[in-house]
């Protein structure tokens, strides 16, 4: 590769999405420096559990180097053996076994935000600028772009890549047409420590799993039971597969990640369910809220919201991008929540934001290996990226309640949606045809069948 057609990358963000990029370039070879509005390694993110499925784990395989894509299926959280599907009641509708994590692609895998973040910095901490809030950019006459930050510092690079998430300073300067809109639900989410009374709250194959709870009123809660290879104290547990004590044990990542044994519960419904000021609610006042939400739960689902740790918890106001029409390709461009904002409703954000950073390094390849001019490469990046990017966010609308205007949410009609969504997943349960297809639809649709 001639060093003339390496174009030197900016990067706004240091989410999911700007790190896999700045490994995929560094793997082949192009300058690249990302710049992240916190200030150290470990702020921001929690140790919330983000689902990574096969689409997210190729766009992994592809961007970082072979070990520590090792070291990242080594840090999941254990698999999810099934998915249930249960009533407030605490009656299982549907209990689905999920396929094992044999493959480490082809797999569903559950991780940490926090320590995930802490895996993707891992061997770029000399390229990654903390306290580097990005304030604006100019297009210079020459072909280069200066980005700006607020401490009044600027970089100059051949491409900006706005990483920087829903709220995107990068996307609102150069699309500011886009509109990022409200989708109308409200979300409270907590952590609980593992114990084994937690635990035992929770029925049989929720247990080892991940569950969501469909209520009265357009009510949903999800469960996630998250557990590591490391103890409490952060040493490795017993019988690690593989080799994976070997890579947890050489993994400077661990000392900066908090991240342990964790259950966790999020609850959400249309924002008018929602006290007028929940958005200013904090620790206990929110927890309380859940008890009461759902006094007709299952004593011991409000049990779990009662044991929660307050210092945990957070209010959330579900958005959504609109759809942007194709734009003129220029050397600014967006990738993951910046372009494509989507609700939590198919579990993809993180993952399309994966996929994307993927295209994008291969793009930036071709440009560098001068087999495509660099806006013929950003461009090609784009037309890709832009259908698929606002199809999975329109998807992700119509799933699982995460659109105020879902029918679950209206009064009447609710209760006949909820009671059809029961009868459907009591068939997925009871009817091994049903099952199947089912499950092949979810796989698929989150990127077993892609190449
Ligand atoms: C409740 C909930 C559950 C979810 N669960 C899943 C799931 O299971 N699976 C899944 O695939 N997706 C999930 N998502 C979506 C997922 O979290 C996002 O799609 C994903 O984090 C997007 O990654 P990103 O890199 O584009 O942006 P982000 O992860 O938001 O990263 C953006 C980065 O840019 C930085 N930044 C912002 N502004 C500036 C600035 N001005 N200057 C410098 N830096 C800046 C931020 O600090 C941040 O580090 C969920 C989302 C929610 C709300």
């Amino acid at each position: 590769m001639s060093s003339e057609n390496r174009p030197h990358v900016l990067i706004v963000g240091a989410g999911f999405g700007g790190l896999a990029l700045a490994h995929g370039l560094r793997q082949r070879g192009i300058p690249v420096a990302v710049y992240e509005r916190y200030r150290s390694r470990t702020d921001g993110l929690h140790g919330y559990r983000v689902g990574i499925d096969p689409t997210g784990n190729r766009a992994l395989r592809e961007c970082l180097p072979p070990r520590l894509f090792d070291t990242f299926v080594a840090t999941c959280a254990r698999t999810p053996s099934h998915f249930t599907v249960l009533t407030e009641k605490k009656k299982i509708t549907a209990a689905v076994p999920l396929r094992g994590d044999a493959d480490p692609v082809n797999s569903e895998r559950s991780v940490s935000r926090q320590t995930l973040r802490q895996v993707l910095l891992t061997g770029l901490e000399d390229i990654v600028h903390f306290d580097k809030r990005f304030t604006g950019y100019e297009r210079r006459p020459d072909g280069k772009v200066v980005a700006y930050f607020a401490d009044g510092s600027s970089a100059v690079g051949d491409v900006l890549v706005g990483a920087d998430g829903a709220n995107s300073q990068v996307r609102q300067q150069y699309l500011p047409h886009a509109v990022l809109k409200e989708a109308g639900i409200t979300s409270i989410a907590a952590k609980i420590p593992m114990s084994r009374e937690a635990l035992g709250l929770l029925p049989g194959p929720s247990r080892t799993g991940l569950s969501l709870t469909f209520a009265p009123k357009g009510f949903m809660c999800i469960w996630h039971v998250m557990e590591f290879g490391w103890d409490e104290r952060g040493g490795i547990k017993e019988g690690a597969a593989g080799n994976d004590a070997e890579l947890l044990r050489s993994w400077p990542g661990l000392l900066f990640d908090n991240t342990r044994d964790y259950l966790s519960w999020g609850l959400w419904a249309a924002n008018d369910k929602f006290p007028a000021d929940v958005m200013s609610l904090r620790g206990r006042q929110l927890t309380d809220l859940a008890l009461e939400l759902t006094p007709n739960w299952h004593p011991d689902f409000r049990r779990l919201f009662a044991m929660a740790d307050a210092s945990t918890a957070f209010p959330i106001r579900i958005a959504t991008s609109e759809p942007v029409p194709a734009w003129e390709t220029t050397q600014v461009t967006l990738l993951g929540d910046a372009a494509h904002t989507m609700t939590p409703g198919q579990g993809v954000g993180a993952n399309t934001a994966l996929r994307d950073a993927m295209l994008l390094a291969r793009a930036l390849g071709e440009a560098a290996a001068g087999r495509r001019d660099l806006l013929g490469a950003i461009g090609d990046y784009e037309a890709e990226m832009i259908p698929y990017g606002f199809a999975r966010v329109k998807d992700s609308l119509a799933q699982n309640g995460t659109s105020g205007d879902d029918p679950l949410h209206k009064p009447v009609l609710g209760r006949a949606v909820l009671a059809a969504n029961r009868t459907y997943f009591r068939a997925v349960d009871r009817i091994p045809a049903v099952r199947r297809k089912f499950l092949d639809e979810l796989y698929a649709y989150r990127g077993a069948d892609e190449a």
